[in-house]
């Protein structure tokens, strides 16, 4: 079974992603505590001792639709999982990418892309390469009948509220109407008609993110970004492939810090990624109930949980080192949950 068709039977599909050890671990000599045995399974081999001080390897084995070992790079990891949901949006549907792991796990880099030039993987990521696909289908005969348009989103969620990247960090509002069609009011959608265009965007995007902060890694681990691809037919909406790159899982933890700040953005990290949990459990089993009011997230995401035409994937980034062993399994664990029905 490919993940194209665990995609088409599921309508949710969840990969693994591990990083390699970076400069920082090997000075550290942190060990490398993650195996990927085979294209399916991952293996955590978790360094423990018992009362009687011998030390012994405790293993912990997770199987997931793709597991992408440290060799790979974000062209594969694209291929295996929002290539996919490419189609999903030319049939009117709603496709939904999230990336999900501890700060430092290589989220951004999976998504956003790397163009700093230290990596030899310096390259794009899943954003760039959806649109890239997105521009290719738009070529293809049949697609070309109808005339479709592309636009581009761009926008963080800190602390429960929206920031819309592409036009400065403008503060926007988040509606529900009577038929509860969510809407993020005034949020800004430039029109897009090559990878090139998507290219720049992102780059607005990013800087916009982190302006005004001491560290680009602090902020962004405390928000999720959302980048969105729209079709337009006539000005309405044919389909939408949202690509995320949610907040870091252990700033949950920060529940409870001494300061106050944190301690709040924790509790809101939380409660957004439980909530997101939950609506893409509900999305696999057609639940009736869908708890999207929970976090601004999941309320934003709304017609993307819903719907027969609705395809989802998750890509949990992990780090192979032992000193984040505790939040590997964390995610791991939840990558887990969101599969099991
Ligand atoms: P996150 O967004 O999850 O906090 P980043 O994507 O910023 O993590 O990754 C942290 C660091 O690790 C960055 O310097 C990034 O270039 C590097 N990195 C992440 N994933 C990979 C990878 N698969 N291959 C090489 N370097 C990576
Ligand atoms: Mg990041």
């Amino acid at each position: 079974l490919t993940t194209a068709d665990v995609i088409e039977e599921h309508r949710i599909c969840v990969c693994v992603r591990k990083r390699p050890l970076n400069k920082k671990e090997l000075t550290m000599k942190d060990l490398d505590v993650i195996t990927i045995p085979s294209k399916d399974v991952v293996m955590v081999h978790e360094p423990k001792q018992k009362v009687d001080l011998t030390r012994y390897l405790e293993n912990q084995t997770f199987r997931f639709d793709y597991a992408f070992d440290d060799n790979s790079t974000n062209e594969m990891v694209y291929r295996f999982t929002a290539r996919p949901l490419v189609e999903t949006i030319f049939e009117r549907g709603m496709a939904t990418c999230f990336a999900y792991g501890q700060t430092g796990s290589g989220k951004t880099h999976t998504m956003g892309g790397d163009f700093s030039g230290k990596n030899q993987d310096c390259s794009k990521g899943v954003y760039a390469l959806a649109a890239h696909d997105v521009f290719l289908m738009l070529k293809k005969q049949n697609y070309k009948k109808i005339d479709l348009q592309v636009y581009a989103t761009f926008f963080e969620i800190y602390s429960g509220k929206v920031f819309d990247l592409l036009n400065r960090k403008a503060k926007l509002r988040v509606l529900e109407d009577g038929k509860q069609q969510v809407q993020v009011v005034g949020l800004h959608e430039r029109e897009v008609k090559c990878t090139e265009d998507v290219l720049k965007l992102i780059e607005v995007g990013n800087s916009c993110r982190t302006s005004g902060q001491t560290s680009a890694n602090a902020h962004s681990s405390r928000s999720h970004a959302v980048f969105q691809i729209i079709l337009r037919r006539k000005g309405k909406m044919h389909g939408k492939f949202s690509l995320i790159d949610l907040a870091g899982n252990e700033r949950g933890a920060d529940t409870s810090s001494a300061d106050r700040q944190t301690r709040l953005e924790g509790a809101e990290i939380n409660k957004s990624l439980l909530a997101l949990k939950e609506c893409i459990r509900a999305l696999g089993r057609n639940k009736p109930h869908t708890p999207f009011r929970a976090s601004k997230l999941t309320q934003v995401l709304r017609d993307s949980f819903i719907g027969e035409n609705s395809r989802t994937c998750m890509i949990a980034t992990i780090s192979p080192g032992m000193a984040s062993c505790e939040n590997t399994l964390n995610t791991l664990r939840y990558a887990n949950r969101v599969k099991e029905f």
